[in-house]
């Protein structure tokens, strides 16, 4: 899957895994999410994720496998690589899983969700729900399961990656993605971010390749 491969691949780059591109300006999620959120988040966080994952992999039997493999392979094995090449993999989804330019979906896309949620304002909320639901740091993501669209959330630094089910989107709920512009407000940062950041270009992309 050649889409896949980009998004999801992008920085294997023989052995050593390199930081993503941010496929927009730092500050042009404002006023949603702001340019002192992604300093730190993609900055700090997202770059300290990939630095300690080339470090930990060094000579082990990982170091030239894909993020996706080491991900697999370590998941029930090696708890530091796993969540380090975990946060990577969800960090570049999550990035590409937003957007500057918001667009409402496409009329294919919107029956898709309407035929699987009902309605587009039953899907938002499904988002949220999830993303409230999810006790602590973790993620939701959206995915493909059975032909079916449907949000599962995930604890800390696991991912839908080994399952069998195509993944379109991702949204970090980790206090660290919203705490500088919405304190405690979860909820909030949530609503904002699927009415005005969510990027349906990427999902849709990705849909069509499942
Ligand atoms: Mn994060």
């Amino acid at each position: 899957m050649k889409l896949d491969q980009v998004a999801d691949d992008v920085n294997v780059n023989g052995g050593k895994f390199t930081l993503m591109d941010l496929p927009y300006d730092r500050k042009d999620l404002e006023p949603v999410i702001s340019r002192d959120t992604i300093d730190l988040h993609y900055g700090k966080h997202h770059s300290g994720y990939v630095d300690k994952l080339n470090d930990l992999i060094k000579g082990t039997e990982y170091e030239n496998k894909s993020l996706k493999q080491i991900i697999i392979e370590s998941r029930d094995n090696d708890q530091a690589i796993f969540n380090n090449a975990g946060q990577n993999y969800n960090h570049i989804i999550y990035f590409q899983s937003l957007t500057p330019e918001y667009e409402e979906p496409s009329q294919q896309m919107q029956e898709k969700i309407e035929d699987d949620f009902d309605t587009m304002d039953k899907f938002k909320e499904a988002f949220v729900d999830a993303g409230m639901k999810r006790f602590g740091s973790g993620w939701v993501y959206l995915v493909l399961e059975n032909g079916v669209l449907k949000f599962k959330t995930y604890p800390n630094a696991d991912n839908p990656v080994g399952e069998d089910v195509d993944i379109l989107a991702a949204f970090d709920v980790w206090e660290h993605s919203y705490y500088l512009d919405y304190k405690n407000d979860r909820k909030e940062h949530l609503t904002r971010v699927v009415n005005e950041l969510i990027n349906y270009k990427f999902i849709e992309s990705r849909l069509l390749e499942a």
